[in-house]
């Protein structure tokens, strides 16, 4: 009989095992539902970008010969949850088999595990052929150790993998890391690469979402979707990431300006995550650029990290404390995010870039995303897991395991400490060091009282005088400490005041 196979949105991978050879008696099935597109208010694009790109899979399975049965999101034979389409479709096709590929989000794994084992005959999980380490692998690197540090784990990860270390195992140039060369602000030069990306115009697409009742924001941009839709755009941008963007990686990783949204940043978050792309192939082509001299060793090493570093260790980080990890808020924070999130109308310049481009591309940049949009919030004091729901929506390549510790952890170190080894915070002389916004900002940079002193300053003091108790201890925060404990009494008290009544008024900042 039949059996039938389900590809999840993220799980675009034709290189996958199931698909090497032809069996008449399996069908896959991809679906556009609305248990996926509701769990969370999503931006357009990313509803967009996902669907086009599990059309364009499903169209190239048939072209190679396999059974496909795909469900459009206005098909009115569509139950919109996976499982009742499931239960629908094993009975239109008289299937007894049900197989799946493993999920990365915790929600779909314990909704299909659970599913599978109900079925009379229980359906089975296929690895996923993604990620270079098991889900569990980082739990059991620290299972003996107290503090989760990333660089340990990166380390055994380039040893394990043989990823630019030398004979004898020592690290190609003689360090691990080379952090301290990766940050440079951008002055202009070297130019921004031109944004080489095939655009498609998905407006009928995005016209059937939305007559579907989809609820989104964000500017869906349908008719000039740069994400791309299969393998081989991908690998094309890939190319010209290795060719004109990692030479600089390195030295900008950092930067961010008003007026180059991408830097020199890879922007294949989206391939990589919806599978299209296997990290070993992108971290092998940029260990080659160095080896072939195209790229300098710091920026090469600094983007092989964050793939075989960060990537596989939050996605660790994530199984390790799931369930439960999304409700984490150790500082108690409960403030609801202001309503500039959704519409990036703040007169701090800062914000008003980040949160902007987020809206208007899905996608920002780390240093955006953790030293503008995630430390204000954190500032702030914003409900965390509000902050998680906005990330997790605005965002085209956020899925749950890799944007929850983020969020989460890294940025808003609402875990404690689990993942960050102190909190991302800064003033505002960290964002006027390294990018362009503090120019002509409504807001004074250097002013910490008053109203047009930027909220950075008294807002970032206040967090460390509040906190003290939980963070005076912490050896990364020495500095801060003397800073904030060689302060008189009455700085500290206006600060105090200063951030109370920013607090009371976000709405208008
Ligand atoms: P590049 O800067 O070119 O980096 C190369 C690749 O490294 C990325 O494509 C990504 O796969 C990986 N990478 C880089 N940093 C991280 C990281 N911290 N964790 C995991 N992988 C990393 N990344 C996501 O893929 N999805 C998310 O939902 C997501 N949410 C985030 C939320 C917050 C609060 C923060 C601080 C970071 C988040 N990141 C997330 C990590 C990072 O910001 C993005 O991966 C990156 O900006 C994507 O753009 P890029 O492909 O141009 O990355
Ligand atoms: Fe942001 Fe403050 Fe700089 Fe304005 S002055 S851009 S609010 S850091």
């Amino acid at each position: 009989t039949t059996t039938l196979r389900l590809i999840l949105g993220d799980q675009l991978n034709p290189l996958h095992s199931w698909f090497a050879g032809l069996r008449a008696d399996v069908l896959y099935v991809l679906m556009e539902v609305r248990q996926e597109t509701d769990y969370v208010h999503h931006h357009a694009q990313k509803i967009i970008a996902i669907f086009a790109a599990m059309r364009a899979m499903a169209r190239q399975l048939e072209q190679g010969g396999h059974r496909v049965h795909y469900l459009r999101i206005d098909d009115p034979a569509n139950l919109q949850s996976i499982p009742a389409n499931i239960d629908a479709l094993l009975a239109h096709y008289g299937a007894s088999g049900f197989e799946y590929q493993e999920p990365d989000e915790y929600r779909l794994d314990a909704q299909l595990a659970d599913y599978a084992a109900r079925l009379p005959t229980p359906g089975s999980m296929a690895g996923s052929e993604h990620f270079l380490t098991a889900r569990d692998e980082a739990g059991r690197i620290f299972a003996k150790r107290a503090q989760w540090l990333m660089e340990y784990f990166y380390r055994q990860m380039r040893l394990v993998h043989g990823v630019l270390v030398e004979p004898g195992g020592k690290p190609a140039g003689g360090q691990w890391n080379f952090d301290h060369d990766n940050r440079k602000p951008w002055r202009g030069t070297p130019p921004e690469p031109l944004d080489a990306r095939a655009q498609h115009d998905h407006s009928a697409l995005w016209e059937s979402i939305k007559a579907a009742g989809v609820a989104s924001f964000g500017r869906p941009d349908a008719a000039r979707i740069v994400w791309p839709q299969d393998r081989a755009e991908a690998l094309t941008h890939l190319d010209a990431f290795i060719q004109h963007g990692l030479p600089h990686f390195g030295d900008y990783q950092d930067a961010m300006h008003s007026t180059a949204t991408r830097l020199f940043h890879s922007m294949l978050s989206f391939a990589l995550n919806t599978k299209m792309l296997n990290p070993r192939e992108v971290i092998a082509e940029a260990e080659d650029a160095w080896r072939v001299g195209h790229a300098p060793l710091h920026a090469v090493e600094g983007f092989i990290r964050q793939i075989l570093g960060w990537r596989e260790y939050v996605r660790g980080v994530y199984w390790a404390n799931m369930p439960g990890y999304e409700r984490h808020n150790v500082f108690g924070h409960d403030t609801p995010l202001p309503s500039w999130f959704w519409d990036g109308k703040t007169k701090m310049r800062c914000l008003g870039h980040a949160i902007g481009q987020s809206l208007d591309d899905a996608h920002a940049h780390h240093i955006q995303r953790l030293m503008i949009i995630g430390n204000f919030s954190l500032l702030a004091g914003l409900d965390p897991h509000q902050v998680h729901e906005w990330y997790l929506g605005v965002y085209v390549d956020a899925f749950e395991w890799v944007e929850m510790p983020n969020t989460i952890g890294m940025s808003q170190f609402a875990d404690g400490g689990l993942l960050a080894t102190k909190p991302y915070v800064s003033s505002a002389a960290y964002i006027d060091r390294m990018s362009d916004y503090c120019k002509g900002c409504h807001y004074d940079k250097k002013a910490r009282l008053g109203q047009t002193a930027c909220p950075f300053n008294a807002l970032y003091w206040d967090f460390f005088e509040r906190n003290a108790e939980r963070l005076a201890g912490n050896q990364r925060l020495g500095m801060v400490y003397r800073n904030l404990f060689k302060m008189d009494d009455e700085a500290r008290a206006a600060c105090a005041e200063q951030a109370a009544s920013l607090r009371a008024r976000l709405e208008q900042l």
